[in-house]
């Protein structure tokens, strides 16, 4: 036998290579075999319509790769239905702690305020002071970790409307008017009226609400923020820019991590959980979107979101954006 067929009939990976034209199986390994899954009805059709991505087969997850060699379509399946049972496990833990949580941090925050406005002892004072704060960081962590719990359910499907977009952004303007009076920015909505787009109302406010919260947290105080948008090829773009403190090159490719957030010391007097635009990329890659940004230390951010004009279906959640 020879080296590289020997490599096929050991490999972990399921291999079956169907003939182009008459779509008959020529070849299948060991691993494909034991798995029994061509003895499923309608199970060519679902490979062949699949070939890039993920395959569902009674319960099982397969990640499929494709290629074509002359006249032959060869595909590699890996067993993926642990990855996948994890990930599901890890999701709803998540999910079940930050709900079993939601309460109890809001009573403690709620206690704490009344106790702070009647106590009149300075030193108690701060105290109380410092509980609040500390519950109300904890009341937006879990309110965000709902929020991508929600998202990566299937309350994450995207529900499609045409939106007028004017509106909406005046909506988040409301929404934001005392955290941006407070910092003296200047909110302004350069959608014109009558702007529609096709995308889920309630996603695209949660979206922009989360930009528009950092370009006036992350701003100088009298900056301004403009919320823009257009048509550009096959997207709308929703641009979201500021006058702010900007982002260092350097950290561009992570800020949309989890957790990431760019100086932990600046970040210690700006409140924020990190979560808020890895919210943003999972609503846009949703959408069947993407989320770009530019931006220049110290003189400001651009945040671009784009939607495909024609709504499309929801794709598979992203993992871990
Ligand atoms: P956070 O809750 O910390 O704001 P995000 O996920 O929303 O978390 O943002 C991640 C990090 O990216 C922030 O901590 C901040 O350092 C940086 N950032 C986000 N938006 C802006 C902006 N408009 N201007 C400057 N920095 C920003």
């Amino acid at each position: 036998m020879s080296l590289f067929k020997e490599i096929v009939e050991r490999s972990p990976f399921g291999v079956i290579v169907i003939d182009k034209n008459s779509k008959e199986v020529i070849y299948t390994n060991p691993t494909f075999r034991k798995w029994k899954i061509n003895e499923r009805k309608g199970f060519l059709e679902k490979l062949l319509n699949s070939p890039r991505g993920e395959l569902e087969i009674d319960g099982h997850h397969y990640r499929v790769s494709h290629f074509t060699e002359g006249d032959k379509e060869i595909f590699l399946l890996e067993d993926i239905t642990d990855l996948k049972t994890y990930q599901r496990a890890k999701r709803d833990f998540v999910a079940n702690v930050s709900h079993e949580l939601k309460t109890p941090i809001s009573v403690i925050g709620s206690i704490a305020e009344t106790l702070f406005y009647e106590e009149e002892d300075p030193f108690k004072k701060r105290f109380l002071e410092r509980i609040l704060k500390r519950a109300k960081e904890m009341e937006a962590l879990v309110e965000d970790l709902l929020i991508l719990a929600a998202l990566e359910s299937k309350e994450g499907k995207v529900i499609w409307d045409k939106v007028n977009l004017h509106n909406l952004v005046e909506e988040v303007f409301q929404n934001l008017k005392e955290v941006a009076e407070e910092k003296k920015v200047e909110l302004l909505n350069e959608v014109p009226p009558e702007t529609y787009c096709t995308c889920d109302e309630h996603k695209i406010f949660i979206l922009l609400k989360n930009l528009v919260e950092n370009a006036i947290k992350y701003n100088r105080e009298g900056g301004k923020v403009w919320v823009r948008s257009y048509p550009e090829g096959e997207y709308r773009v929703i641009e979201v820019s500021d006058t702010g403190i900007g982002i260092p090159k350097k950290h561009l490719p992570l800020i949309f991590e989890r957790f990431y957030r760019v100086d932990k010391s600046r970040s210690r007097e700006i409140r924020g959980t990190g979560l808020g635009l890895s919210i943003v990329k999972h609503i846009a890659l949703i959408h069947g979107g993407k989320v770009e940004v530019e931006s220049e230390k110290g003189k400001g951010s651009t945040f671009r979101v784009y939607i495909p004009l024609k709504g499309s279906p929801t794709k598979e959640p992203p993992k871990g954006g």
